[in-house]
């Protein structure tokens, strides 16, 4: 017992990702890709729906997006690849294969830096990236439209032939959070790219994982392979539920069964898959000739790739801001964007990243929208935070000012609205501003000439313009009388 006690285990994980890639349309046919907001069975096609006598036509537009994916991944990418027929039969595969390219990819050889668990960085290699067709999506349905206790059972094809790559990393993961660190800074970099939009609620990126465990007593546990994570937080409860499992199993002198299981979500645990395993076999798809790609294709998708996050990270930290605010807003590409654009329009880096991480984060969380979407922008943003820098500003009436402008407001009846429009505070910003566009009036004030106030006057004047009539000119006065003292 007191041996058993001792016995330590170190998981070895390999992951297995499906990322959807962002084309106009599916891989082997026309039909669209984007059937977010449409019936069922509306996107298909003889193609798609692998009728007799229908052949497939490679979209290039996907080969692109698998290269540039790829390449985010430091993959090197072969020159002459093929696809295969994977035979299988089930409802949601109606012509009775899948077209992959399974172990001869596009792709191969590449790495992602990630940090091991005493935040030391370490390299996760990618096996390979390979293209393969998805296929259509079952429907347990009950007569009242309910999916509990299912009596019927209904396909969309819609999702059938949409461009998948499938990534497969080395058994190099040693933990439930290395894990996920490793498939967040995969779909980060995908996502910067633009090879995918990598929407796990819209099932545009899904997890399997390999997990087994070695013993320091010198035993292996055997591989099992884990299926069915749609989320990251799912993916690290279902290895950290394995690596349990499969822990008090080796603890008390057994076997691990190998096998595939199944992460049931709701109970939080893995499941034996009863079904027996697809007898799969592979033939080469006769209806599609040899993928080749040339060096000039590649160079050109190595061109296309933007700014990789962690290059804007670094970036953002010579701005001055911290690592983890930096880490913040490069995380969505659009928000990175925002940022820049509201600093290219004369923000300060840092307030502007407090209030991007704030403020805009909020209303993009808030509204499930993009911060390319939101009624605010980053040019409208810099204005607000030019006058909060001025100090004529508070921070609490700028942030109902942004609430205003949220509202579709113009800036300055947003400046009405909140009220910075006709409080002490704006009436002394205005002050200042017109006092420091106008040296040469307020030397001739300052040097005592203006003995009939007229210069005074004058500022009003542009103080009265500037607010269109909103201050009252003993206010103006008084506030421009301070400034000038
Ligand atoms: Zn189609």
């Amino acid at each position: 017992m007191h041996h058993k006690e001792k016995l330590e285990f170190t998981p070895v994980i390999g992951i297995e990702i499906h990322i959807q890639l962002k084309t106009r349309s599916k891989i082997f046919c026309s039909c669209a890709a984007d059937y977010t907001n449409d019936e069922p069975n509306t996107h298909i096609c003889p193609v798609c729906m692998g009728l007799p006598g229908s052949l497939p036509a490679l979209n290039g537009e996907v080969i692109r997006q698998a290269m540039r994916a790829g390449l985010t991944l430091h993959c090197r990418i072969l020159p002459t690849t093929f696809f295969f027929r994977k035979s299988y039969y089930y409802p949601d595969l109606p012509k009775g294969f899948q077209i992959t390219q399974s172990d001869l990819p596009i792709a191969a050889d590449g790495w992602l830096e990630i940090h091991d668990d005493a935040g030391r960085p370490k390299r996760v290699r990618v096996n390979r990236l390979h293209l393969e067709e998805d296929v259509g999506k079952l429907r347990h349905v009950t007569a009242d439209g309910r999916i509990e206790g299912a009596s019927s059972s209904f396909v969309d094809y819609n999702r059938s032939g949409l461009p998948l790559a499938e990534i497969v990393s080395e058994p190099d993961i040693s933990s439930a959070r290395e894990a996920v660190e490793y498939v967040t800074t995969l779909r980060r970099r995908v996502l910067h790219a633009g090879a995918s939009d990598v929407d796990l609620e819209k099932g545009m990126m899904r997890f399997d994982a390999n997990v087994s465990l070695k013993c320091s007593d010198g035993r292996w546990g055997n591989r099992v392979e884990v299926k069915n994570m749609n989320s990251f937080r799912a993916l690290e409860r279902a290895i950290e539920y394995e690596v349990k499992r499969q822990g008090s199993i080796l603890a008390e002198g057994g076997e691990v069964m190998r096998e595939t299981r199944h992460w049931n979500d709701a109970r939080g645990v893995t499941t034996g898959l009863r079904v027996k395993e697809f007898y799969r076999k592979f033939i080469v798809e006769p209806d599609l000739p040899p993928l080749v790609i040339t060096k000039e294709q590649v160079d050109e998708a190595l061109a296309s790739l933007p700014e990789m996050p962690e290059e804007k990270l670094v970036r953002y930290v010579g701005f001055g801001l911290s690592e983890g605010d930096a880490a913040v807003l490069i995380e969505e590409p659009a928000v990175a964007r925002y940022f820049e654009a509201c600093v290219t329009a004369g923000a300060n880096p840092l307030r502007a990243g407090n209030w991007v991480r704030t403020e805009v984060l909020r209303v993009v969380n808030d509204a499930k929208v993009s911060a390319d979407m939101i009624a605010v922008s980053p040019e409208a943003l810099a204005s607000l935070l030019a006058k909060v820098e001025d100090g004529g500003l508070s921070t609490t009436l700028a942030k109902s000012v942004f609430d205003a402008l949220l509202d579709g407001l113009s800036f300055e009846d947003a400046l009405k609205r909140s009220g910075a429009s006709d409080g002490a505070v704006d009436v002394h910003a205005l002050a200042a501003s017109v006092v420091a566009a106008n040296p040469d009036v307020v030397a001739e004030i300052r040097s005592g000439k203006d003995t009939k106030g007229k210069k005074v006057k004058f500022l009003v004047g542009l103080m009265m313009r500037e607010s269109k009539g909103s201050v009252k000119v003993d206010e103006a006065t008084a506030a421009l009388e301070k400034v000038l003292a």
